[in-house]
């Protein structure tokens, strides 16, 4: 029999359905992790002597002992098989990268990263030999890789020597569970190309929308694993730089703008060549900000909207006598010199027209280089710009399903509630 045909019925024999009498797989029955099977299909088979039974690539090519798989068993390749695809699925290669796994901290990095699959496949009945779990570790149960490796090599934040020193071919599982190069491993372009990182999105999406049914019918204990479902399905985007960034290049841009008009070459300018004129200075910016404080937004998203374009602001170096807030709902109520914009006074509560506002702001002297409109979006908006002001919306609420859209000539930035 060709080794890879019993790589092809371990897979099988993986997800193959489970006699419906039973509540556990019990030994040389089928296992139950039909979930799987995109992965096990994505996978590069790469027989090789260097390794003793199976390891992985981030390329998601699986480095196999051909020795090996004659002489085991189906169900302890099957085994190994789900252990190497989980490294994978939970992409801890790239994980231990962030926190800086090299070649000298690869040992317990594998260890925390085994945990987590081998509570993983427990439910199954499948861990293979030699892989440890949290409690034969002293660890606590059901926790991520990155606490278990802060736990085992006691040097969470030790930053990495820099050095990418190959592990030799019989270390752990191999750089797709640390994301260590090891010497058996084939270069990214071979022949045997296996997935980029695109791709292994896609099959890391598929296995996470299958996963989360399976887990959710047989109700087991959250783990790594499910945690790294929710957050493959749904995924939660850091609003806050964006918003600061967008205040960030606005400020910078009615800077610069303002600057060019300022000292751009006159007359007089040009008889003194390249000389710079006394008294040229960096205006700083004034800022408007419109904060909807009708019912419907939610006043714990709004300061911290508000509180992140303050601390923006206030790196950028704007004064806060610089910064006027008007509250509006369907008037305004309030322009306030405020030190702070989250110590504004919230009037109003009824209706929402932020063109009431957006037009008041604009008619300040002097006039705003920017608008920053913080809104559930349930307004009608002006048909043209402020003239020579840049607005930002920031789009307060649950979800970006939920948010309505906004006009062209506006930067919007969708601040979520988690
Ligand atoms: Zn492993």
């Amino acid at each position: 029999m060709n080794p890879l045909d019993r790589l092809a019925a371990a897979k099988l024999w993986l997800i193959s359905d489970a006699p419906t009498s039973g509540p556990e797989p019990g030994p040389g029955a089928p296992a139950v992790m039909p979930y799987l099977a995109h992965a096990l299909y994505a996978l590069t088979p790469v027989l090789t002597p260097e390794v003793a039974r199976m390891t992985c690539d981030e390329h998601w090519r699986v480095y196999v002992n051909a020795d090996w798989l004659e002489s085991s068993p189906v169900r302890e390749i099957a085994a190994e098989l789900a252990h190497v695809t989980w490294h994978l699925l939970l992409d801890h290669a790239e994980r231990a990268r962030t926190v800086n796994v090299d070649a000298s901290t690869a040992a317990p990095w594998h260890r925390a990263a085994d945990a987590t699959v081998a509570h993983t496949v427990t439910p199954e009945g499948l861990i293979p030999p030699g892989l440890a779990t949290a409690t034969e570790l002293s660890l606590p149960e059901g926790r991520s890789a990155e606490e278990y490796f802060a736990i085992l090599s006691r040097l969470p934040t030790t930053p990495s020597d820099g050095t990418s020193t190959p592990l030799p071919a019989g270390a752990g599982c191999g750089s797709g569970a640390d994301g260590v190069r090891r010497e058996h491993e084939l270069p990214p372009d071979a022949d045997a190309s296996g997935l980029d990182s695109v791709e292994a999105g896609q099959v890391r999406r598929r296995v996470a929308i299958e996963y989360r049914n399976h887990v959710t019918d047989i109700g087991t204990t959250p783990g790594d694993a499910l945690r790294w479902a929710k957050a493959v399905l749904e995924p939660t985007i850091a609003w806050e730089p964006l918003l600061a960034g967008a205040v960030r290049r606005a400020v910078g841009w009615t800077n610069g703008h303002t600057d060019y008009t300022y000292t751009r070459p006159s007359r007089r300018q040009g008889a003194v060549r390249s000389f710079v004129l006394p008294g040229t200075r960096r205006p700083l910016p004034s800022v408007a900000m419109v904060v909807d404080t009708s019912g419907s937004v939610d006043d714990q998203l709004l300061g911290r909207a508000l509180g992140e374009v303050d601390g923006a602001l206030a790196a950028l170096g704007v004064r806060d006598s610089s910064v006027t807030v008007l509250a509006c709902d369907a008037a305004v109520h309030t322009v306030t010199k405020v030190r702070r914009a989250r110590d504004t006074t919230v009037a109003g509560g009824g209706g929402t027209d932020m063109r009431v506002g957006i037009t008041t702001a604009a008619a300040l002297r002097p006039r705003p280089d920017l608008i920053v409109v913080f809104t559930d979006g349930y307004t009608p908006w002006p048909h043209q710009p402020p003239p020579a002001t840049t607005v930002i919306a920031a789009m307060l609420g649950r979800s970006s399903a939920q948010l309505p859209p906004t006009p062209a000539w506006a930067a919007r930035v969708e601040c979520l509630l988690e």
